[in-house]
């Protein structure tokens, strides 16, 4: 049996007349860039998440990029965030030639550590007096939110503004003391990813920045056009950061079903877990099941440790089962970081992380049968 480690043509299948005819739309209308199509969609994402404001954006990566512009993040600016992400979360804020200070996760959530947050605090206060804290960038990993209460409590206390990196996490949910909240609608800017292999996935690049800040808003939304405002007047320097209507269209037929494969993941994430109990595979800690929020977890990935990591990834290719490492290096450890001065471990939770974890298939088509599949071969390596 074969058992991709994601098949988007399974979702294409189920909705391909909803998608033509959203596409015939916008090519009926001749309107490709911004436009009714974009801000529909942005009204429905900024309901979908709670917050007074949606920027729809290129990417994520240009979400994030256009989150701290919005914020002045330059020469002198500490970032402060996860070595263990997707490259883009620190390429950013090396591109505005501001300084990416890395801290290490939590092993069991792979997401920032609070306690360790703390102390890197800490320590650029008293080692790097030349750099000045300017924002936390949590990134909410594999669809679960960090502990965003505890972050947002010490960039508080440490005078920075919180951007999430939700860029896996769109409709995650977060139990905050003061009631549930979505991803991305916890701190000051929040940024999405509609990469084809997001729980939400696009025909192409697309992202969203939202805010509850309406001077933020308005700020990304100058940005987004080269700073332009009104047209031709340029205060500022911006990019071209827009979404297309296309990827808007498709889009909105696509977010109707959100909610409903994001269960289907669970489902398939609640069967592996069962599956793996008692076994030497550690499931991923769903950390705040049990609490009042529906979907603490949307599962982007599901990723487990497992002994002997890199045979295990060539049985499971020899079988016909795809896999993959998110992520094989830490950034610290990326070459073109190197001038940051990290070494080898320092960051050895992080490290450790991607030596010893895979990610398993969990999108919503999946069958039990082809689940069972995976979880027999598995089970008979370890
Ligand atoms: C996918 C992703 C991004 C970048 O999004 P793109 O749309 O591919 O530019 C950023 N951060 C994280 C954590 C991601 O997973």
């Amino acid at each position: 049996m074969k058992v991709p480690l994601l098949d988007l043509t399974a979702q294409y299948s189920a909705l391909r007349d909803d998608i033509r005819a959203a596409i015939d739309r916008v090519c009926d209308a001749q309107a490709f860039i911004l436009g009714s199509e974009v801000q529909a969609f942005e009204r429905r994402v900024a309901d979908y998440c709670g917050v007074s404001h949606a920027i729809g954006v290129s990417s994520g990566t240009d979400a994030l990029l256009l989150a701290l512009m919005a914020l002045d993040v330059g020469p002198g600016d500490a970032v402060i965030t996860t070595p263990y992400t997707f490259f883009a979360t620190a390429g950013v804020v090396a591109r505005l030639g501001a300084t990416v200070v890395f801290s290490d996760i939590d092993p069991q959530t792979y997401n920032l550590s609070p306690d360790l947050l703390k102390q890197c605090l800490e320590r650029i206060a008293a080692e790097h007096p030349e750099l000045k804290p300017r924002v936390l960038l949590p990134v909410h990993l594999f669809g679960q939110c960090a502990e965003m209460d505890a972050l947002i409590e010490l960039a508080a206390d440490h005078g920075l503004e919180v951007v999430e990196d939700a860029a896996q996490a769109i409709g995650a949910q977060y139990p905050s003391a003061r009631g549930k909240r979505k991803a991305g609608a916890m701190g000051d800017l929040g940024c999405f990813s509609f990469f084809p292999s997001k729980n939400l996935g696009a025909f192409g690049d697309a992202g969203m920045v939202v805010t509850d800040r309406d001077e933020l808003a308005e700020k990304c939304r100058i940005l987004r056009v080269h700073g332009s405002a009104p047209k031709y007047y340029h205060a500022v320097v911006g990019g071209n950061f827009r979404l297309d209507a296309l990827q808007a269209a498709v889009l909105g037929v696509k977010l109707e079903h959100l909610d409903t494969w994001h269960a289907a993941r669970r489902a398939r994430a609640a069967r592996y877990d069962a599956a793996f109990a008692g076994s030497p595979i550690t499931s991923p800690r769903s950390a705040y099941a049990g609490s009042e929020a529906a979907y603490c977890h949307i599962y982007n990935q599901y990723v487990v440790r497992i002994p002997e990591r890199d045979a295990a990834i060539e049985s499971l290719r020899s079988h016909d089962i795809g896999t993959a490492i998110y992520y094989p290096v830490p950034l610290h450890l990326q070459e073109c970081f190197s001038f940051l001065g990290y070494r080898a471990g320092a960051f050895p939770e992080s490290e450790r992380a991607a030596q010893e974890t895979l990610a398993l298939p969990v999108y919503p088509e999946l069958t039990d049968e082809m689940q069972d599949y995976v979880i027999e071969v598995l089970r008979s390596l370890v």
